[in-house]
């Protein structure tokens, strides 16, 4: 299977060249050339295996010959023994028709444990065999990041440079990214919001002179590897409710669009969903671009789901290109007027999104209600970017099982979890003491040039 781009004139790459490589030479992002499909047959023999087995089945298609699959099944292996839920990614009840899969049982407590994890393990492991090393640098609006040092913490073969918002993320999330000591990690704040940061990630890949000076690799979620590996939840949350026999939908928290289109995938792939759906906070770019085909940034605006505080959404560039046919110009114009503000997507590519996707947003207030709400209905304690994608879910549901992602823990966000329910989240016992831990961080100016130095001066060490 070969990676291609969705501008389309990037060299088509192995999935190991794609996984490494993370953002295409054109500014495209990678996808497979063909989606594998799974028989119902396939998907019926997932029924009781283990979230590790499923993840094997989901994901050997795609691998190629990166790695034999006794090798694949221990990375598979190791990446989620950390987790402290045996089965990984459980379902809760949250009303009749309504689950709840509940994706922070990683080691940082957010969804995005799924994917690091493996893509940590699956470097490790490509850049041993080869004897190279990397530069990871992403942007984070709080929980990539975490995640992201977290797996890579300590490795040789790699430094990781991870650029947030000062200012704009929880405690906890800057915690978990300047209290681990290892030489290899680098947190900075920049003095900008996420989109800020997610810009000079991107400028640095196209400045070609620095991407190989230092060599560049991407973990953020355009990383198809990182797609690829969400994929899985979706197929053992839907096999776990009766499919392929039965319909499930999956309403999803949404910022980057990086997990509502591993939904698509899984959908691609042969498993039975009915709806998608993706639910914002106030900031609400893709619900409005849904709404009206025209995809126009505004400002962002602080939320208390701050994981979703996003204007341009990346991974939003896949959509497009399955919506316009894999017509790469099409996609590549598009993205050139997004530079300057936006753009009005084709009337027959608006179509396709639309039977695609659904889509609606929850305000703050909304939130906040929907956090009390499912605490006296079901004693569960949603943290606010679940509690936007429970309040959206509420409107599409039918008779059809829905199901949620709960993406992060709520004692990620125990302000405004306490705020809206008069209850303190307790972290989990393993992490109880960040708060007394030192921290290590450097704040720099949202300025290209002054972020290029200080990488290039911390690799030189
Ligand atoms: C990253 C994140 C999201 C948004 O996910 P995308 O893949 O960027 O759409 C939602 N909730 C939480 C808690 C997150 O960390």
């Amino acid at each position: 299977m070969r990676y291609i781009s969705t501008r389309g004139t990037a060299p088509a790459l192995s999935f190991e060249q794609a996984m490494l490589t993370g953002l295409a030479r054109d500014g495209g992002l990678y996808l497979p050339d063909t989606i594998p499909h799974l028989a119902a047959s396939d998907i019926a023999a997932m029924a009781g295996k283990s979230y590790e087995e499923i993840a094997f089945r989901v994901m050997r298609p795609f691998i190629g010959d990166t790695f034999d699959d006794a090798q694949f099944k221990q990375l598979i292996a190791q990446a989620y023994q950390g987790f402290d839920h045996a089965a990984r990614a459980p379902l809760v009840q949250l009303a009749p028709n309504h689950f709840l899969a509940e994706l922070f049982h990683g080691p940082t407590l957010a969804f995005k444990d799924f994917a690091m994890q493996l893509i940590g393990q699956m470097f490790q492991a490509a850049l041993a065999r080869s004897g190279d090393r990397v530069t990871i640098v992403g942007a984070t609006s709080g929980d990539t990041g975490s995640a992201a040092i977290e797996a890579f913490r300590g490795l040789s073969n790699v430094d990781v440079f991870i650029l947030y918002p000062h200012g704009r993320v929880s405690e906890v999330q800057r915690r978990q990214m300047t209290t681990p000591q290892e030489s290899n990690v680098h947190a900075i704040a920049v003095d900008g919001d996420f989109d800020d940061c997610q810009a000079a990630v991107k400028d640095m890949f196209n400045d070609f002179e620095f991407r190989e000076a230092v060599s560049l690799a991407g973990v953020n979620s355009i990383n198809w590897g990182r797609v690829l590996a969400q994929v899985v939840y979706y197929f053992t949350s839907a096999v776990a409710l009766g499919a392929p026999h039965r319909q499930v939908s999956f309403t999803v928290p949404t910022g980057n669009f990086g997990d509502i289109f591993a939904g698509y995938i899984a959908k691609q792939m042969g498993l039975p969903i009915k709806d998608l759906v993706v639910a914002t906070n106030q900031n609400d770019i893709l619900h409005r671009t849904l709404d009206t085909g025209a995809y126009v940034k505004e400002g962002v605006v602080p939320s208390i789901s701050p994981s979703m505080d996003i204007q341009v959404s990346s991974n939003f560039e896949r959509a497009l290109y399955y919506a316009y046919g894999g017509d790469t110009s099409a996609v590549a114009a598009d993205m050139q007027a997004l530079s300057s503000g936006g753009f009005t997507i084709s009337q027959g590519a608006y179509e396709a999104l639309k039977t695609t996707y659904l889509s609606g947003r929850a305000s703050e207030a909304d939130t906040r209600s929907q956090i009390k709400a499912s605490l006296a209905e079901s004693g569960e304690l949603l943290c606010p970017h679940s509690a936007v994608g429970v309040h959206v879910a509420q409107t599409f549901q039918g008779d059809t099982p829905m199901i949620t992602l709960a993406t992060a823990h709520p004692a990620k966000f125990p302000d405004a979890v306490k705020d809206a329910s008069g209850i303190t989240a307790d972290l989990p016992d393993r992490m109880a003491d960040i708060y007394e831990k030192p921290e290590r961080v450097t704040r720099v100016a949202n300025d290209l040039n002054a972020l290029q130095t200080f990488i290039k001066e911390r690799i030189a060490q």
